[in-house]
């Protein structure tokens, strides 16, 4: 069987707003000469761009798919959201959360954008496809049910997971977010709901300010089945390896799921703008082979990757290339040209003593039981 790769042309298209990082223009920040928020297209198109220049897009099952359907988007958003969100998108664009500009067209854009998702978890739950990347945008891990923000328009991966369950495709779901930020938005949809197991490894409140904590492990029904990593800023390669052995690893063993979903941010790499971590491609193929080889013993090898940040232009694509080779265990790869100098640049000895022990501490503390809630 074959690994797919889906995307699409009109999700490069959205786009709003005129920011200097995440900051709104006016006041003392000059407005950019290009205008926008760091969530732009380059990431996804240099990425996307490279699979065909190293020749990996023809082992791949290049795909697009039909936008989610209003339904779709309504097993996870109230109507008054989806409605509001569509009357601002056909009437020009706007903004209606918290860094969640957009232009005219962005409603039919995001749900492009979770069709690609439900479209890839879809085919590798029917056996269609071994495995799968979903190359989303506008990004979804932040989206709350009611509320926009960090650049997620609607959450794409609890829209694809909940298509697959009404169709009776999927009953346990296992979603692995290591986006350096938080999955707060993915989190909330299934915060009470033993049936979805949600793991977000993270840079300790880089964004949001005040979610993520290791402490936040569900209630009723879903206690147990919501771990928080908050990581502090320079975890690198041996850090996050750590965090997969000690932490993820035994918890996607102990949920037992029928799928594995990736919420795939590569903004933990060593270039990234919004975040101050230490990964490194080689990081990001490792972590793929090491979850391809849990959904190998879980689920007949059930995994979907969908795309979530990244904000290096010049960096992602490597990163992004890296999972992809993993994923399709194929022998053409994108030597990553900045191997040496993040080699050197990792956390020495005993910065890395110390990430090690709180990261064990950790380790133990998901052991105890989660207080009732
Ligand atoms: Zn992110």
């Amino acid at each position: 069987m074959a690994t797919g790769f889906f995307w699409s042309e009109d999700t490069f298209w959205h786009g709003g707003g005129n920011y200097a990082l995440t900051l709104p223009v006016g006041g003392l920040v000059q407005p950019m000469v290009a205008g926008g928020l760091p969530e732009g297209p380059e990431t996804k198109r240099r990425f996307r761009n490279l699979l065909d220049i190293t020749g990996l897009a023809e082992e791949l099952v290049m795909s697009g798919a039909e936008r989610a359907s209003y339904e779709d988007l309504a097993r996870v958003h109230p109507t008054t959201y989806l409605d509001e969100f569509k009357s601002a998108s056909d009437q020009g664009g706007g903004e209606l959360g918290l860094r969640t500009p957009f232009g005219p067209g962005a409603f039919e854009i995001a749900a492009r954008s979770a069709g690609l998702a439900k479209s890839a978890v879809a085919a590798v739950a029917k056996g269609e496809l071994n495995n799968a990347y979903a190359l989303c945008r506008p990004p979804g891990h932040h989206c709350l049910p009611d509320w926009p923000n960090g650049f997620c328009l609607l959450n794409n991966i609890a829209i694809a997971t909940e298509a697959a369950r009404a169709e009776g495709l999927v009953d346990r779901v296992a979603i692995l977010d290591w986006d350096v930020h938080h999955g707060n938005g993915t989190e909330a949809v299934y915060y009470g709901r033993g049936d979805t197991l949600t793991i977000s490894v993270h840079q300790e409140h880089n964004y949001p300010l005040d979610t993520g904590d290791l402490s936040d492990r569900g209630q009723g029904a879903g206690v147990g089945a919501n771990i928080n990593i908050p990581l502090p800023p320079g975890v690198g390669h041996a850090g996050y390896l750590q965090v997969m052995e000690q932490i993820v690893l035994p918890a996607l063993h102990g949920f037992k799921p029928d799928m594995i979903i990736v919420a795939c941010g590569f903004d933990a790499s060593a270039f990234d703008p919004l975040s101050r971590m230490m990964a490194t491609a080689e990081t990001f193929a490792v972590m793929t082979r090491q979850v391809m080889a849990a959904a190998q013993e879980l689920c007949d090898g059930r995994l979907v990757c969908v795309h979530e940040g990244g904000y290096s232009e010049a960096y992602v694509p490597f990163c992004g290339h890296a999972v992809m080779s993993a994923l399709a265990a194929s022998d053409i790869t994108a030597p990553d040209p900045m191997e040496a100098t993040l080699k050197r640049r990792q956390p020495n000895a005993k910065t890395e003593a110390f990430f090690a022990e709180l990261i064990a501490e950790m380790a133990q503390e998901l052991k105890n039981p989660p207080p009732a809630g």
